[in-house]
């Protein structure tokens, strides 16, 4: 799944990344529902393990276009993961207060703690992302937010935390059909925004606006992954197996018995 991150300093072009890719696993869709299943059984340990060690923090960004999948990772890729050690984020459209203070502020109360895992549904870089599109800050503001951003992951990085970034990779005839699939499924009415129609609009500005955040805020500290989304087997077992393969690679331990245990008589 190496392909897909994006190598710091790389300029992204969208057109470029094929949303419809499933070349990364070799079996079919229900081999890779399986694969996910397995993947999912072998990141409760890991996640018990980070929260016994209680020194790493693990803070995983889904961002992508209304429709990509971001909840729907959230429910499928931690499945199964105990409820205790995860937490997630939503950020919404910022409160009075909120907008009251920098844009970081009410992101960095947020961060994952030692041994835990924090999601964030959305985050700070919708502060370059809907902001800039949308024109609610000067240009001469939100163009200086790519180096803060930086600085700000690098920060969380060198004090413990391992960031993932994934980026729901989908096109805008999938958001058609999915959007199409809110309206004519009952269940899934409450789903359905009005106002994502006029954000459909503004597909080309905001397709611009991610390719400035992959191409400038994609950092050995923090990566981006560039996940292609249409198929959503594809997309969670993406996720699934970048988390899993990078929760390894912190090597965690369990933490060691202080004392001998068979000295211990419990009365
Ligand atoms: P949803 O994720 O569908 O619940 O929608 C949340 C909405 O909040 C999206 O339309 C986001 O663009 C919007 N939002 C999130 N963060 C900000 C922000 N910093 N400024 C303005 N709008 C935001
Ligand atoms: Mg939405």
């Amino acid at each position: 799944m190496q392909r897909y991150f994006v190598k710091p300093g790389k300029k992204v072009s969208l057109d470029e990344w094929d949303p419809n890719d499933i070349e990364g696993f070799e079996g079919s869709k229900n081999e890779g529902k399986e694969e996910l299943l397995k993947l999912n059984k072998e990141l409760e340990p890991l996640q018990e393990l980070l929260y016994a060690e209680n020194k790493h923090r693990v803070l995983v960004i889904l961002q992508g276009m209304d429709t990509s999948g971001k909840d729907g990772v959230i429910r499928h890729v931690f499945e199964g993961v105990n409820p205790q050690g995860v937490r997630v984020a939503s950020f919404k459209v910022p409160s009075a207060v909120e907008l009251a203070h920098d844009y970081l502020w009410r992101i960095h109360r947020l961060v994952p703690g030692n041994g835990e895992i924090a999601i964030f549904n959305r985050s700070h870089y919708e502060d370059v992302l809907v902001v800039r599109v949308h024109g609610l800050v000067p240009k001469a503001v939100w163009s200086k937010r790519y180096a803060q951003i930086n600085e700000f992951e690098k920060m969380l990085s060198d004090e413990g935390t391992l960031i993932l970034k994934f980026y729901l990779h989908i096109d805008l005839d999938e958001q058609k059909q999915r959007l199409q699939a809110r309206l004519d499924d009952p269940a899934k009415q409450w789903k359905f925004n009005p106002g994502d129609l006029k954000e459909r609009k503004l597909w080309p500005e905001y397709t611009k606006a991610y390719e400035e955040v992959l191409s400038r805020t994609s950092t050995k500290w923090a990566p981006w992954v560039i996940v292609p989304s249409n198929k959503k087997w594809y997309r969670n077992l993406v996720i699934g197996s970048v988390l899993v393969n990078s929760l390894k690679s912190l090597a965690m331990k369990l933490p060691a018995f202080d004392g001998d245990p068979t000295q211990i008589v419990i009365e």
